[in-house]
């Protein structure tokens, strides 16, 4: 379905980012990963997810770009133009968060949380638009969250970024929406990736709970399907809204999250 499409993924050496990449790389997408630590099991990852859907020597490129730093993002996106010939599907994943009240929370912590979580979004997106709106096609996925939707104590400053993320989403639809470019965002409930086993270990060593007893504990506070929603489940979202079907899922906060802001 995405032949010839390329598809950059913020955040794609891990969690929800390497679902997503992996999801459109077996539709036949050629991808951009992008992120911190092991960039070549990632880009193994993504080709064998490729190469398993039938789709042999699926292209893999990788761009260390910090997201917090708009000039490394500007490099980012000159080496999609450079070597893949622009961003047909942007899918802006990377994201970091921290939890501690107002009163406590670092100053630096909130910068970096509101630079990578969603000022990224804004740099990729304005770079990538002009080519998309040149091919009259174009896929741009905000990986917001539930809580770009809802708040939770401690998380002040990823609220702030989420909910802002949403807004951006629902402007970019607006600006393109008599164009073949499409923004929308995906709002996950809980998903057991490295970003959320930190807040498991945390409420582990806090409540002198087992691994187990921590992950059903946090479930239950929010999630009442009492599973995790899994980075599978997103990327069969996420070629959806890539699909001709999606054409007209414009500036929507679709969430994906075992019942949580049903409540
Ligand atoms: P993760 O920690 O597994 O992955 C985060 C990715 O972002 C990694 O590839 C990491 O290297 C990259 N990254 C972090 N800082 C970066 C930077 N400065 N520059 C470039 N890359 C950077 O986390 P995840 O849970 O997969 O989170 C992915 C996205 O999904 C985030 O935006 C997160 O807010 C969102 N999300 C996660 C959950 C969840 O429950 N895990 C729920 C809702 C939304």
């Amino acid at each position: 379905m995405l032949k010839g499409k390329i598809a950059l993924v913020t955040g794609s050496t891990s969690g929800i980012g390497l679902g997503m990449a992996q999801a459109l790389a077996a539709q036949g997408a050629t991808l951009i990963t992008n992120g911190f630590g092991d960039a070549d099991t990632a880009r193994k990852a993504i080709a064998d997810a490729a190469a398993k859907a039938g789709h042999t020597g699926t292209r893999v490129g990788y761009h260390g770009a910090d997201m917090s730093r708009a000039s490394e993002i500007e490099t980012m996106m000159q080496y999609a133009e450079s070597e893949f010939g622009g961003v047909d599907i942007l899918v802006n994943n990377a994201g970091i968060q921290h939890v501690a009240e107002i009163q406590d929370f670092p100053t630096d912590k909130w910068d970096a949380i509101i630079a990578i979580n969603l000022t990224s979004a804004f740099h990729t997106t304005r770079l990538a638009l002009p080519g998309m709106r040149t091919r009259n096609w174009g896929r741009i996925i905000n990986i917001a969250s539930v809580h770009g939707l809802v708040g939770s104590a401690g998380k002040s400053a990823y609220v702030a970024a989420k909910h802002g993320i949403v807004g951006l989403t629902k402007v970019t639809a607006l600006e393109n929406a008599q164009t073949g470019v499409t923004a929308n965002a995906i709002c996950p409930g809980f998903v057991l990736t490295p970003l959320v086993q930190k807040q498991v270990d945390d409420r582990a060593a806090r409540d002198k709970l087992s691994g187990d007893e921590a992950k059903r504990s946090l479930l239950g506070e929010k999630q009442p399907s009492g599973e995790f929603v899994t980075p599978e489940q997103l990327g069969a979202l996420a070629v959806f809204l890539c699909s001709d079907a999606a054409a007209q899922v414009r500036g929507a906060a679709w969430n994906m999250d075992g019942g949580w802001t049903a409540q």
